[in-house]
């Protein structure tokens, strides 16, 4: 079974529509969306729930009034200052570390799992589909997008499907970073502005470090043909397969408006090309 990663540098570069056209395309994939904090593959696979997952981040203090004896060793011990005069815990504040349990004479304090979002196990007219929910102020996306992945993964053996093909989230964050252990191939969609070649060397620094076989594709190339040069150039200096090239065709948001892929929408440049790219990731994996 192979991972493919799709990822950008930041948000807004087009990711999902690439990974939305290759799912359209792919046979025998599970999809999975690794973005949980802006989840949006979503909204074109449409998918219909068919199992719904606690996801539990941090375990939080929970007190038992009736045993307290208000000795105030848990406010003392507390370096987050979540615990008030009148030992109350404030849960925002609290980082889950148990010190306040573990100094409670009384035994009052028992740490609790927390339920820090939801994971969904879904089927799309392309096939399964793993997506998930943060709750809102949740910051344990990384940790997250692992239970994501590895959802997806056992799915995958389980239904013997051969590819696992997942939307990653913008940027160079954690959730990044978790998005891309084992996977197979990392397909980084870059736009040609200056922004955009920043955050694809920034990029391609975290893939190299981790060592994932890594290609380029810049989307919306023609808007801007001297600095597509300039990423051409630099993919070619630093020995970078650039796969593809898609242009800028007002039939990528129409498609979007009418919540179908590139590929399923009527014929167009964008879809053709995005066919393309598909044909050379099959390739290199
Ligand atoms: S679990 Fe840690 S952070 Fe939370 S209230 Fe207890 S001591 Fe403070
Ligand atoms: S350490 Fe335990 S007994 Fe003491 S104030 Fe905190 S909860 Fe109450």
């Amino acid at each position: 079974m192979k991972q493919i990663l799709v990822i950008s540098g930041k948000g807004g570069t087009g990711k999902t529509t690439l990974v939305a056209g290759f799912a359209s395309l792919a046979q025998n994939a599970i999809m999975a969306d690794c973005d949980v904090d802006a989840p949006d593959l979503h909204i074109i696979l449409k998918p219909e729930i068919l199992e719904e997952i606690p996801f539990y981040a941090l375990k939080i203090p929970v007190k038992d009034e009736s045993k307290c004896i208000e000795c105030g060793k848990c406010r003392e011990v507390c370096r987050f200052n979540a615990i008030d005069e009148n030992f109350k815990i404030n849960e925002l504040k609290c980082e889950g570390c148990a010190a306040c349990a573990f100094v409670c004479p009384a035994n009052a304090i028992e740490m609790i799992d927390r339920e820090a979002g939801k994971i969904y196990i879904s089927k799309t007219r392309f096939g399964p589909f793993i997506h998930a929910q943060l709750n809102i102020g949740e910051e344990a996306s990384g940790k997250l997008v692992t239970e994501v992945k590895r959802k997806a993964k056992e799915l995958a053996e389980s239904k013997n499907k051969g590819l696992v093909l997942i939307d990653g989230s913008p940027g160079i964050g954690c959730p990044v970073i978790a998005s891309l252990s084992g996977v197979d191939l990392a397909v980084i969609v870059t736009e040609p502005t200056v922004s955009g070649i920043h955050d694809l060397e920034r990029i391609l620094g975290v893939t190299k470090h981790f060592g994932i076989k890594t290609v380029v594709c810049v989307n919306k190339f023609d808007i801007n043909e001297k600095k597509t040069s300039e990423i051409e150039n630099f993919c070619n200096e630093n020995e970078i397969n650039l796969i593809g090239k898609i242009p800028y065709d007002s039939s990528a948001t129409k498609a979007m408006i009418e919540l179908k892929t590139v590929i399923e929408f009527s014929s167009s440049q964008v879809g053709e090309e995005v066919k393309k790219i598909w044909l050379k990731v099959l390739e290199i994996l």
